[in-house]
């Protein structure tokens, strides 16, 4: 027998992922699965966005005994005029608050683009933006994830595509709370991606690690995700190469897909722990 498969996984389920469930749902559904962790995305907790709201969305997170490897998201610092890109410093601001209260080692960073602007301008807007952050996250002590994102998202989403960029960020800032979250959705093309990922490990920036899938014949640009062995990323192959380069944190499951969204999700649920088992490494 596999020795290995019979450890439990440090894994961590995006609540996005489950996206029929609530909070109260995500977090049972998770618990009596014997998954570990949840990182927590803020529509569940925003009233605005139908959420339970700070202090409840807190307690219950913390009643439930999960681990909270990180909330879900913030960032979007490009903005065309100061007033703008203040807001949104001041934003991010809250969401290390909520961060803090939930318990979550870190926020991840969708850093934002602005169409039409230059992406170098935005790349120092962004830098600047965590740069006004830095004093919050040492006061509230939860950590800034950049989290690189594909270059089909470079036109409004991120400015930030590889994990090269995302490394001369932390090195501008050279600051503890600052690192990368790595999505092998969004980095799995990269040939630097796994010199890059050595380098991060070695710089103490590897915060985050996600993994699904991308399927060859993708429909749709944010919401057709898949399931790890759905597509064509070596999901094994990473999470081999980050257990090996000394990466301690959660394997964070996180898929956005209407296919699966629309199934009974305890079925889906059983579904993603079976293709997370299929594609744990041996080591
Ligand atoms: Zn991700």
């Amino acid at each position: 027998m596999n020795i290995s498969s019979r450890i439990p996984p440090k894994i961590a389920i995006h609540s996005f992922t489950n996206k029929p469930w609530n909070l109260a749902e995500c977090l049972d559904r998770y618990q009596k699965a014997g998954v570990p962790g949840i990182s927590v995305w803020r529509n569940l907790i925003d009233p605005a966005e139908g959420g339970v709201g700070l202090e409840e969305a807190a307690k219950r997170i913390h009643d439930s005994g999960l681990s909270v490897p990180a909330l879900v998201r913030g960032g979007f610092f490009p903005g065309t005029t100061a007033e703008a890109r203040q807001n949104a410093i001041d934003l991010n601001r809250q969401y290390l608050d909520e961060a803090r209260a939930i318990g979550a080692e870190m926020v991840v960073l969708v850093v934002g683009a602005v169409p039409g602007q230059a992406l170098a301008e935005s790349r120092k807007q962004v830098c600047d933006g965590i740069a006004a952050l830095l004093p919050h996250a040492d006061a509230t002590g939860v950590k800034l994830a950049i989290e690189p994102l594909h270059p089909m998202y470079a036109a409004d989403k991120s400015c930030v595509n590889r994990m090269a960029e995302a490394r001369e960020i932390c090195e501008a800032l050279g600051h503890a709370k600052v690192g990368i979250a790595a999505d092998v959705y969004h980095i799995w093309w990269d040939p630097d991606v796994e010199a890059e990922l050595r380098l991060s490990a070695k710089q103490n920036t590897l915060f985050g690690f996600h993994i699904c899938d991308w399927r060859v014949q993708t429909r749709h640009l944010l919401t057709d995700r898949g399931l790890m062995g759905d597509g064509c990323i070596d999901v094994s192959g990473f999470r081999r190469l980050v257990n090996e380069i000394g990466f301690e944190g959660f394997h964070e499951i996180e898929v956005f897909s209407e296919d699966y969204w629309a199934r009974d999700q305890d079925e889906y649920l059983a579904l993603i722990l079976e293709r997370e088992e299929a594609c744990r490494p041996a080591n």
